[in-house]
């Protein structure tokens, strides 16, 4: 293998992990997602409580008004029934009374009975807060992670570069521009080995002229169907 393959192959290297690293800082923050997506259901459901409880403490304050409205009108017609002038007027307050009790009684069950659902929502408010707050220590614990990975990724990444720009000066400009050509065009690899008469990039055959002239190895030798520049790996050396 002649020292520009050997470059060559070098630059890919460096490529390939550098392709490898950019995948990575654009996947994994993907990963938080679906933490972001618990901790905003875990606020949804705290808030949905808290509505919960507010409309029911809206409702209960609204039938104690009312039975403080029937309670009032009791007494009135419990004094208008000591001064009934009749046997007939007795009657219908005593039944006006009756009515008012019944409808009392079941208002003070209905309010008895939202009490008790505001109590036990309320129990349910503070479990969904306990949750959100672990959601959320969570998230932030899995955030300082990524962050923390992503820094680390950034650093290997700049050391590539660096590595890369040097590689790459050393390399002869045409190479370097069908190389970067290829490159942009598969976003993978730009080289390609040959083994059993295959391109290992496209799995097509590949002539023997063309095996022959990588044998010689004077030139940049590309692959008829795909591109690449091919070459043939050496094995068992040394
Ligand atoms: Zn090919």
């Amino acid at each position: 293998m002649n020292d520009l393959m050997k470059d060559l192959l070098g630059l890919q290297s460096l490529d390939t992990e550098l392709i490898l690293l950019a995948a990575l800082k654009r996947t994994r923050p993907q990963e938080l997602e679906k933490e972001r997506a618990m901790g905003i259901q875990a606020k949804q459901a705290l808030d949905h409580l808290q509505q919960e409880i507010k409309r029911i403490k809206l409702e209960c304050d609204r039938a104690e008004l009312d039975l403080k409205k029937d309670q009032a009108d009791l007494e009135k017609v419990q004094v208008a029934l000591n001064t009934a002038k009749s046997n007939q007027e007795y009657q219908v307050l005593r039944d006006q009374i009756e009515r008012l009790k019944e409808r009392m009684g079941k208002a003070e069950e209905a309010i008895l009975m939202k009490m008790a659902e505001i109590d036990s929502l309320n129990e349910e408010k503070k479990a969904a807060i306990d949750n959100l707050a672990a959601v959320e220590k969570e998230f932030k614990v899995k955030e300082e992670e990524l962050q923390g990975f992503l820094k680390e990724l950034a650093e290997r990444a700049n050391g590539l570069e660096k590595k890369r720009a040097e590689k790459a000066q050393i390399i002869t400009p045409d190479a370097l521009e069908v190389y970067s050509r290829i490159l942009g065009r598969y976003c993978d690899a730009a080289l390609a080995a040959v083994e059993n008469n295959v391109c290992q990039g496209c799995h097509m055959s590949v002539t023997t002229q063309l095996i022959t002239q990588l044998m010689i190895g004077r030139d940049l030798i590309q692959c008829k169907n795909c591109m690449r520049i091919l070459y043939l790996p050496e094995r068992e050396e040394g």
